[in-house]
């Protein structure tokens, strides 16, 4: 601190001297010392990102893979995990929720943290920090699509992209944002939309937040949702998340499935239905005989974007279905059905009120 106000001060008294202006001439930009970057911890859980053929790349030697990045960020590294994004546990997740919490805590002079995760299943962990991870400081989910043993690995400048975004103070209070591929987008709206290409990761009608370019981080946008430091999740007490699964709708599909999720001991379901809400075959039958035991059914669309509307409470049919309306039916807005399980398994940790429920998927 007293040695960022002495070096104002001499700059200060340089400008106003004569030398001033034939030293600005002379003046090239010169990289800080690095004590003098914005500090970023890079939490490093494994994927395509890392994985090299012959072993997984270590936080240390993601790191290495990009000399330039000390233009922008002083970095830190952190293994948590180095494991397909598929194979990390809910209780790791809640580990690593918890670990960034204590982190941003503690270490009040953090700029900010990237997360390193396989892509496949990254914007649901994206989504979840989002919403357990109560701080206003940039969290970074970034990953990539090709391997580093693969010619055009884009990893180490998705990495840096991310820590660029993290160092960045325009990132603040803006969620967790996942970057990829120069983009930008919300944890709570992206998606991997192609199991192979580069630009994989899109925001649908959306769009992206911003972007990162060569001369700087830009934002365009924001959303309005709760998340982050506005979040009412509190993980610090859970020590275990609630088993919430996500049935989908297609033609004929057996309600069966549904009680059986329900006896084997889910506390919600989420439905991916076809389209605005309706469901096929035997599903109703599922959807009362889990409603009828308290369990939360969260009706969403399978489509990829559209919003379900919480339905008005005047208690005949939903649509074209013959199921009674039960408060333990919520509607899901317009949370993707993986989306919406992270929330309702978050919102079961908090109550078991219907209408809490429902107004927790209305503001998040
Ligand atoms: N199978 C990988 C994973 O999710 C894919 C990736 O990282 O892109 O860990």
């Amino acid at each position: 601190m007293r040695a960022r106000l002495a070096r104002r001060l001499f700059v200060l008294t340089f400008l106003l001297s004569p030398w001033s202006a034939h030293a600005a001439v002379q003046a090239r930009p010169q990289p800080a010392a690095a004590s003098e970057m914005p500090r970023v911890r890079l939490i490093a859980t494994g994927g395509t990102i890392s994985n090299k053929v012959g072993g997984r790349l270590t936080a240390d030697e993601l790191v290495a893979l990009m000399p330039d990045v000390t233009r922008w960020a002083h970095p830190e590294t952190e293994q948590f995990a180095n494991l397909a994004s598929g194979e990390l546990t809910l209780g790791q997740w809640l580990a690593l929720s918890k670990r960034i919490a204590a982190l941003l805590d503690q270490d009040r002079d953090l700029a900010g943290v990237v997360v390193t995760s396989g892509t496949d299943t990254l914007e649901e962990l994206a989504y979840f920090l989002d919403l357990s991870v109560r701080s206003d400081r940039p969290i970074i989910v970034a990953g990539s699509m090709r391997n580093p043993s693969t010619l055009g690995y884009e990893g180490a400048a998705n990495l840096q992209d991310a820590f660029r975004v993290a160092a960045a103070p325009e990132a603040r209070g803006r969620g967790v944002l996942v970057v990829l591929n120069d983009e930008i987008n919300a944890a709570r709206e992206v998606t991997k939309t192609d199991a192979l290409r580069l630009n994989t990761f899109q925001s649908r009608a959306y769009g992206i937040l911003g972007v990162v370019d060569a001369d700087r981080v830009v934002f365009y946008r924001d959303v309005v949702k709760r998340h982050t430091a506005k979040s009412e999740f509190e993980l610090a007490p859970v020590a275990t998340l609630p088993r919430v699964d996500v049935l989908m709708v297609y033609q004929g599909a057996p309600g069966d499935l549904i009680k059986a999720a329900v006896d084997q001991g889910a506390r919600g379901i989420v439905m991916a239905t076809a389209g605005a809400g309706a469901t096929s075959g035997t599903q109703d039958e599922g959807i009362a005989y889990a409603t009828g035991k308290g369990v939360f059914v969260v009706i969403t669309t399978r489509t990829g974007s559209g919003r379900i509307a919480a339905r008005v409470r005047t208690g005949g049919p939903r649509g074209t279905s013959s199921a009674a309306r039960s408060e333990y039916q919520i509607a899901g807005e317009d949370l993707a059905p993986i989306k919406a399980r992270i929330l309702l398994m978050l919102a079961l940790t908090k109550t078991q009120d219907p209408t809490d429920i429902q107004r927790m998927f209305t503001e998040y």
